[in-house]
């Protein structure tokens, strides 16, 4: 039995493909979401139909106390270890800069940095100890070159870019891989909004990406083939960067 995956942020949009994709891998799957239960529901409907197990854990990843204990119930059970931590879990709230509110800056940031701290924590030591650890971060081409209207955003993504590359440094000896993917424009509701014809005449593909595609990399680097990848922060953009 492969071990099982936490995906934060599960359940819509790229979170709930890589969930799919992880579950027809053989991992069992802890979903977790902030409140769309309906959402989180279909993507558990999807997973089984696709022969895969699920259970559903909401909970804010921003919220110290709350991901904390909830993470911390889900190390504790030794005998369906966390073995492949996707993290996930993302807002967006943009707007030029001298626009750009304090809660703005800090439901962004804490969502993914803070996030990552209370839910990377507490799974680390239990990886290490069995030797064996995926750990993947869905940062974004935003944290790699920046981009206008986003700089909570981009801050909050180049952050987990550098937290990947720390980690990485400190677990690479003990089997655990720490990897960021960096997308694009994927087609989702966090990108329904954006003015499309604009935005598809930067893209040299001409098309925004599909969740299956992140999914796809998701997947590859949560299996035993990616071993020797780590510390990496991999584009799946269309040829944007
Ligand atoms: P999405 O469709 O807006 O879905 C966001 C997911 O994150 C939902 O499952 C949501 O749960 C969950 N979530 C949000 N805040 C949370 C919190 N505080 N605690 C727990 N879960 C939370 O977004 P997406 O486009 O799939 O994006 C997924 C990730 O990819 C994000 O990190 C995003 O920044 C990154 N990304 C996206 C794109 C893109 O073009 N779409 C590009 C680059 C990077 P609920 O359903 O309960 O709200």
């Amino acid at each position: 039995m492969k071990p099982r995956a936490l995906v934060t942020g599960g359940s819509r949009g790229i979170g709930a493909a890589i969930a799919v994709a992880l579950a027809r891998a053989g991992h069992p799957i802890v979903l977790n979401y902030k409140s769309n239960d309906a959402a989180a529901r279909a993507t558990q409907a999807a997973i089984e139909a696709a022969g895969g197990s699920v259970e559903l854990a909401r909970f804010d990843v921003a919220d110290a106390a709350a991901a904390t204990a909830a993470v911390e119930r889900l190390a504790a059970d030794e005998e369906h270890p966390i073995g492949v931590l996707v993290n996930n879990a993302g807002v967006a709230r943009d707007a030029a800069f001298p626009a750009l509110e304090s809660e703005d800056w800090e439901q962004v940031t804490r969502t993914t940095l803070d996030g990552f701290f209370h839910v990377t924590r507490p799974l680390v030591m239990p990886m290490v100890r069995r030797r064996w650890g995926r750990i993947i971060n869905v940062s974004s081409v935003s944290g790699v070159m920046g981009n206008r209207g986003q700089v909570n955003y981009a801050a909050a993504k180049a952050g987990l870019i550098g937290a990947t590359r720390a980690l990485a440094y400190e677990v690479a000896h003990r089997g655990v891989t720490v990897n960021a993917i960096a997308p694009g424009l994927i087609e989702t509701d966090m990108t329904a909004r954006v003015p499309r014809d604009e935005i598809l005449k930067l893209i040299p593909m001409r098309r925004f990406g599909r969740p299956e595609e992140v999914a796809a990399l998701a997947a590859y680097l949560a299996g035993d083939e990616a071993a020797y990848v780590t510390g990496q922060v991999i584009g799946i953009n269309g040829g944007l960067a």
